[in-house]
């Protein structure tokens, strides 16, 4: 099979070709390397399946001809990181909005299936332990620049779905719960490479607000696997999709536990979110998925627990 994977030099994107070239598939890549990095492609890029285009998936009439050769397409270019969103909220919209808009349209003029990579942020607020697919979202105000990310992932499934109601073409929304692994870096202000190089190098790891918020972190390969699966699902088109682990840990342990797989001798510091973030920001307390639904289609069961996706990113950040 021919699949385009927009984004395909980030970090979710590289481990996805991967996985796709030893299946056997040829790859097509379309990355600007705006976050992505050739380095994440060493492993495949001589590999005669892959292809490389260096561009912006706004060009439209490279991404006519890219789609037009391939069977399917994984829709992973997005502004990524919660720092990223904070320092650039104009690219982020317009990378967001513009691009999918794009990829969508084109897409639909050779009815040519979709996966879209949206994002848990888009629950926001929510306090409940178990967020389901079809839960109410719960967004913070426009003046805090923050839920701009999510709502403009938002924005991405509403016309993914309107795409499948109205035009009939096969798309399939996924929802990415705090993916983590190697090659993720800290640069963006994701929290397990940031503790991990800081615990490593004796930095102190800046814990920001009171560390009482959690997150349930999913292993890169766990989602890429699950992302095929979804795809090659007839019965996933037109729907969404959590794809993350239930397991919820605070940020607070997750320092400690950092801290004590490295054996480091870091100090665990609290740093104020005004601080850390600037004016404008606003967490999200928890964020834990119900993956009932996934359970329930293609079987998914996360094969990495906690420690040993820590483990992974120590043995990167080592290497
Ligand atoms: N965080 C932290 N220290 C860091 C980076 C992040 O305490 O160096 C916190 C952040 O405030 C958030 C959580 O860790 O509560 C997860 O942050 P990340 O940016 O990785 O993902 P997201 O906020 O999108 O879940």
């Amino acid at each position: 099979m021919r699949v385009l994977i927009t984004g395909g030099a980030g970090f979710i994107g590289s481990h996805l070709a991967e996985k796709l070239i030893d299946e056997g598939h040829e790859v097509f890549i379309i990355d600007n390397l705006w976050t992505g990095k050739l380095e994440n492609l060493k492993r495949i890029q001589d590999n005669e399946r892959c292809h490389l285009v260096i561009d912006t998936i706004l060009n439209e009439s490279v991404m006519n001809e890219l789609i037009f050769k391939v069977d399917h397409i994984y829709h992973l270019a997005a502004a990524v990181g919660v720092r990223n969103i904070m320092d650039n909220p104009v690219e982020t919209l317009e990378i967001n909005v513009k691009g999918t808009e794009t990829v969508l349209r084109l897409a639909n003029r050779f009815k040519k299936k979709v996966l879209i990579a949206s994002t848990s942020e888009i629950y926001g607020k929510h306090v409940d332990h178990s967020l389901k697919e079809d839960d109410n979202r719960v967004m913070g105000t426009v003046k805090k620049r923050r839920w701009a990310y999510a709502c403009s992932k938002t924005l991405d499934e509403f016309l993914a779905l309107a795409y499948f109601d109205e035009k009939k073409l096969p798309v399939v929304v996924t929802r990415l719960f705090n993916t983590v692994g190697p090659r993720q870096t800290g640069r963006y202000g994701m929290v397990l490479p940031n503790f991990v190089q800081s615990a490593l190098l004796g930095k102190p790891i800046t814990v920001f607000g009171d560390g009482t918020q959690s997150r349930s972190f999913t292993h890169v390969s766990d989602v890429t696997d699950a992302l095929i699966k979804l795809v090659n699902k007839q019965e996933a088109e037109g729907d969404v999709f959590n794809v993350g682990n239930d397991h919820e840990v605070s940020i607070k342990d997750l320092a400690h536990k950092v801290k004590e797989m490295t054996r480091s001798k870091s100090e665990i510091e609290y740093i104020p979110y005004e601080k850390a973030y600037g004016p404008g920001f606003e967490d999200m307390e928890r964020r834990c998925p119900n993956i009932d639904k996934i359970k329930g289609l293609i079987g998914f069961k996360p094969k990495h627990d906690l420690e040993s996706i820590i483990q992974s990113v120590i043995d990167y950040f080592k290497s």
